[in-house]
């Protein structure tokens, strides 16, 4: 039997004023599952759901508060009726899983009423998500349907960065045209790879690093202007541009001192190991495009996408091909907001974004706000 229980989470370092922390349980089909609601100002909470074999729950808690904020922040410069939060489920994905813990776990959004919709993270996948709908509506990340825009979100989110590095291109070198500029691209998978080839068509010269030899080979016959490099030394490199888009903390203590490109802009999330390393950037006018501003392509498309299936439309035009890619393209405006601010008032990027955040799901919270689930 599926039960609920209300988490008192206050003590958490990564407590930020959620409203609401769940624990669902079920365990004749083995289900544990924690859902954050971390903000709904603007909407119905909007996040994926994490499957991963966490170590102690405290450690599970955690990572859903923290994940949970990310959301209400990266939904609302994305200019999306959404709110933050986030599911993780406490099992290996790869042993533990099942329909039937999937299915329970639909059941758990369900009893929510739309307060929170889930989608793919890591752990989970695009079959999970079938096996949720068959629960609860309050789902996204489904199969292409007839008339419903989205479907897989990395080509869009590597859309979404390819914008986003042309704002910090401009503020870098007054001059947003990728032609003969020198991008290094650390991660060549679904997102660093569409990311290589508009840069390859945009006339840049690409640096590619990748522990996948089959993707770095794929790309040496694809693009012209490439080299390869270590992924220990890409960051070392002498260029314009480092997108990091492989796995998070990339910029850290370690790696900064090396560090000789003159913008950061890439897909990977949680990039800078802490804010400590976004102050060190800002001093050494290293420009750095926030990640979860420019990564925003794919909610995006996971958003139209979960309108589309629910006939919603939160906006004051038709749900389009070309109104979702029009979105997609003013991820370029709102970095270029973000780097101009930053800019006026001498302080770090990072920081800009969460306070024109904050300014967005705090004081003018509501706004945007549409009714969840089925209109
Ligand atoms: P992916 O798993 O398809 O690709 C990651 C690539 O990085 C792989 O090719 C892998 O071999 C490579 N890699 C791993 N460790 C490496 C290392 N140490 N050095 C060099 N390469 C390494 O993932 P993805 O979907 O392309 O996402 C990339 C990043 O962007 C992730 O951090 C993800 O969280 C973030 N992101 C993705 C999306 C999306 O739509 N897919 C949206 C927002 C954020």
């Amino acid at each position: 039997m599926l039960t609920q229980k209300t988490l008192d989470v206050s003590e958490y370092e990564d407590f930020s004023s959620h409203e609401r922390v769940l624990c669902f349980e079920d365990e004749s089909v083995g289900l544990k599952a924690i859902i954050a609601i971390h903000n709904t100002n603007l909407g119905s909470s909007f996040g994926g759901c994490r499957v991963y074999n966490y170590e102690r729950f405290d450690d599970a808690v955690t990572d859903a508060l923290r994940l949970s904020k990310g959301m209400t922040y990266k939904s609302a410069l994305a200019g999306l009726p959404f709110g933050g939060g986030k599911a993780v489920i406490l099992a290996d994905p790869r042993t533990q899983k099942t329909a039937d813990t999937m299915r329970a776990f639909g059941e758990a959004v369900e009893t929510l009423s739309g307060a929170y919709i889930t989608a793919e993270d890591v752990g989970s996948t695009d079959e999970d998500m079938i096996t949720i709908s068959k629960a609860t509506s309050y789902v996204s990340g489904l199969p292409k349907k007839e008339g419903v825009l989205g479907g897989n979100p990395s080509p869009y989110t590597a859309e979404g960065v390819f914008y986003g590095m042309r704002a910090g291109l401009k503020t870098v070198f007054g001059a947003d045209t990728f032609d003969g500029v020198h991008v290094v691209v650390k991660g060549l998978g679904s997102v660093g790879y569409d990311l290589c080839r508009a840069l390859d068509k945009a006339g840049a010269k690409l640096t590619v690093t990748d522990i996948n030899q089959v993707v770095l080979e794929k790309a040496q016959r694809e693009f012209k202007n490439i080299t390869l490099v270590d992924p220990t030394s890409a960051h070392e490199v002498a260029c314009d541009v480092l997108a990091p888009c492989a796995l998070g903390g990339s910029i850290n203590v370690r790696t900064l001192p090396d560090i000789k490109a003159k913008l950061i802009a890439g897909a990977a999330n949680n990039q800078l190991q802490n804010k400590l390393i976004e102050q060190k950037l800002h001093e050494r006018n290293i420009v750095y495009a926030p990640d979860y501003v420019v990564n925003a392509g794919g909610i995006i498309a996971v958003g139209y996408e979960y309108f589309g299936y629910n006939d919603i439309n939160p906006f004051p035009y038709s749900l389009t091909e070309n109104t979702l890619e029009a979105h997609i393209s003013r991820i370029g405006s709102t970095t270029q907001s973000i780097l101009d601010r930053s800019v006026e008032d001498n302080h770090p990027t990072g920081a800009i974004a969460d306070q024109m955040a904050e300014d967005l799901f705090l004081r003018y919270g509501g706004v945007l706000r549409v009714a969840s689930g089925k209109s």
